[in-house]
């Protein structure tokens, strides 16, 4: 975790995800690294992964929990189409076994997550704000990779990446009661500040997002070794993020990007 946040700071367009493994390049833009709008561009970054020339898809995100699987139909469409894009409308999460195929969504608070699974060769990512994180969209895409894949759970490592912490994402009653049906252990990952005004009193939560997505993964058997958590605040850390939430709302956004390479699956071969 230290290790990935060397070089990360003021002036660098990207956090690199997963550097200590061979065959899978991954990214979360800064505030330096952001684009304006639905879907996320950021050639300086594709470039320096070695992203720029492969196959991009955008999912259009609607905080649900739809995950698409992306495989061999997509990508034969994706080859006729100049830009090489696929385009996703109402999903918030990709999984995919196929190289040289760059999964991609957009942030401005919610949280992103990554997976890889080395063993099967394969790759996820999911947007989570609150509503997908209530709906356990993470979880759906390791189901997914188990099913469609026959990845193991102890072989999947997951990137829970920079977003509104547990600081900053206060919540009205709401959104912690929808937490509550759902998720039994969701006291361990919400404060409650009762404020008293006089005339009433004013219940405040606030929610623990990443907190919630890893105890959700290690539920369905997950290793929590393999389990990293940016502690980034992306509403906190002004000078790095942009933010939703802080700024009262923004058309930037961060962007999200993991791809596997062809390069290593040649080299295993061989
Ligand atoms: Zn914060």
């Amino acid at each position: 975790m230290l290790e990935q946040m060397k070089g990360f700071g003021r002036g660098a367009l990207y956090l690199d995800v997963f550097k200590e493994f061979n065959g899978v390049k991954a990214f979360f833009s800064t505030k330096e690294g952001a684009c304006e709008g639905n879907p996320y561009r950021n050639e300086g970054i594709f470039k320096s992964l070695g992203l720029d020339k492969m196959t991009a898809v955008r999912p259009v995100q609607v905080h649900k929990d739809n995950v698409e699987v992306i495989g061999d139909r997509q990508l034969r469409d994706a080859a006729e189409n100049a830009l090489r894009e696929i385009i996703l409308p109402d999903r918030d999460g990709m999984i995919t076994d196929k190289a040289d195929v760059l999964l991609t969504t957009v942030h401005a608070d919610c949280i992103p997550v990554y997976f890889y699974d080395s063993v099967r060769k394969a790759i996820g990512l999911v947007h989570s704000g609150w509503r997908g994180t209530a709906m356990g969209i993470a979880s759906t895409a390791i189901l997914k990779m188990m099913e469609e894949y026959g990845c193991r759970p102890e072989d999947i490592q997951v990137f829970i990446g920079p977003g509104i912490s547990r600081c900053c994402f206060e919540t009205g009653a709401e959104v912690y009661e929808e937490f509550k049906s759902k998720w039994s252990f969701i006291d361990n990952f919400a404060d409650i500040k009762i404020s008293d005004f006089g005339i009433g009193k004013e219940a405040k939560y606030y929610i623990d997002l990443k907190g919630i997505i890893s105890r959700q993964l290690i539920a369905i058997g997950l290793d929590k070794g393999n389990i990293q958590v940016s502690e980034h605040c992306t509403s906190c850390e002004d000078d790095l993020f942009v933010s939703y939430r802080r700024e009262g709302g923004t058309r930037m956004r961060m962007g999200a990007g993991i791809a596997m390479t062809a390069r290593e699956f040649t080299s295993e071969i061989f």
